[in-house]
């Protein structure tokens, strides 16, 4: 093992005198409401986190790509989404890391959780605190902490902050897609469990809505000419319950229905919407498959037509050898600061998933340690911003160095 560097412990030093600041930030940070649909929100946030990293270089504000949504009619129409932050710094350096982060939350305008209870003993209840405004905080100092290492302009790096994650990154894939391409291994600031335990192998995501469009009829006069499309939505939400467990670790999650009207008319429109998740990549391909299948068959029993829109937008993201060299790296330099790194499969996804699709090595639960996220009772272990702050570092300054040296890219 490493023993730290003299160079390696100014920075480190320096960001155990950061803790004051780097907490402030965060509150200041999670009394700002940035749901993801609340575009003023997410506009100021915007600004504060380019003011914030202009200390590295000079960050920009990119418009997101076009996206578009079924709304309850059965229409695909155009949603808005907000700006992302996009920071590029020595992109000629030998070894590129894509660093990465939200600056949306789950609570929007409408939602009880705004400004949280504030400081509890050792944590911090607020709206995303952990997920993920904490971890932006993380990454930033990490930053500042590396760019005073003398070796730092060995290596270069693109952040990516976008606006849309909780909504599965539809106005941003595009972007992280892009900045992946041009890197090593990327680095996500999504929160640790409270113990410290990392996000090792993820599933993957497909979100799907199926429009099924009936017959209206009198329900008391002919019914026998109506074709009803909520019968027909809930057939077909009870035979892709049955495609659960057909594969290791595949899920799916019929969640919504909405459509129908008076009890005296056969309705004659329904919106269905689920979501799939899958271990292996090859499971995507054999859920599609079997969710066509379905519809197809659900369609012509209730004489109703249905159109499937949606995909797998978050491809599984298993542990594989270079996956695993790239977690190992972390947990040595945890072993050189006393924090232990340890990590367990997750269900759940994050760009950690589209960086790995594009090809990158991942690691992406490098933000605070917290809980109970996407509830009111979300909190963040307030002494872990500093301790996963220098975990960062020191794994920037190693990979700069060349300590920790990393293995090419798998094509993408
Ligand atoms: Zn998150």
């Amino acid at each position: 093992m490493h023993s730290i560097s003299p160079a390696e412990t100014t920075a480190l030093n320096w960001l155990s005198d950061q803790h004051n600041t780097m907490f402030e930030h965060v509150q200041q940070w999670t009394s700002i409401n940035s749901g993801s649909q609340n575009l003023t929100g997410l506009s100021q946030m915007s600004h504060i986190l380019q003011r914030a990293f202009s200390a590295l270089g000079e960050p920009k504000l990119l418009a997101p790509t076009k996206v578009d949504a079924v709304n309850a009619n059965g229409e695909s129409v155009p949603v808005v989404r907000g700006h992302n932050l996009y920071l590029s710094v020595r992109p000629q350096a030998p070894v590129q890391v894509v660093l990465a982060g939200h600056m949306d939350t789950v609570f929007g305008l409408d939602h009880s959780f705004q400004k949280g209870r504030g400081i509890e003993g050792d944590r911090l209840n607020a709206p995303g605190a952990a997920d993920m405004k904490g971890g932006l905080c993380v990454m930033l100092h990490a930053l500042k902490a590396f760019e005073q290492h003398p070796a730092a302009h060995e290596l270069g790096y693109q952040v990516v902050i976008n606006s849309d994650e909780e909504v599965s990154s539809l106005g941003s894939a595009a972007l992280l897609n892009e900045v992946a391409s041009k890197a090593h291994l990327g680095l996500v600031f999504e929160p640790a469990q409270a113990d410290g335990t990392l996000a090792g192998a993820r599933k993957g995501i497909g979100n799907f809505t199926a429009v099924v469009k009936g017959r209206g009829a009198h329900a008391g006069r002919n019914p026998e000419l109506g074709r009803n499309a909520i019968t027909a939505v809930s057939d077909l939400f009870v035979e892709l319950g049955k495609l659960s467990g057909a594969r290791d670790g595949l899920t799916i999650n019929p969640a919504r229905v909405e459509g129908g009207g008076p009890t005296n008319i056969v309705p004659e429109l329904a919106v269905g919407r689920f979501e799939v998740r899958v271990k292996q990549h090859a499971d995507s391909d054999f859920a599609m498959g079997e969710i066509k299948q379905l519809a197809d068959m659900v369609a012509k029993r209730h004489d109703v037509q249905i159109d499937l829109h949606g995909r797998f937008n978050r491809l599984p993201k298993p542990l594989d050898t270079r996956q695993l060299e790239l977690f190992d790296a972390v947990k040595l330099c945890g072993t050189a600061l006393d924090i232990p790194v340890m990590w367990q499969a997750s269900g759940g996804c994050c760009d950690g998933n589209n960086l790995a699709a594009a090809g990158l090595a991942v690691v992406d639960t490098l933000g605070v340690r917290g809980g109970n996220i996407h509830t009111s009772e979300e909190f963040m272990i307030i002494e872990s911003l500093c301790e996963r702050a220098r975990l960062t570092a020191l794994l920037l300054m190693r990979l700069a160095t060349g300590v920790i040296s990393v293995s090419p890219k798998t094509p993408s």
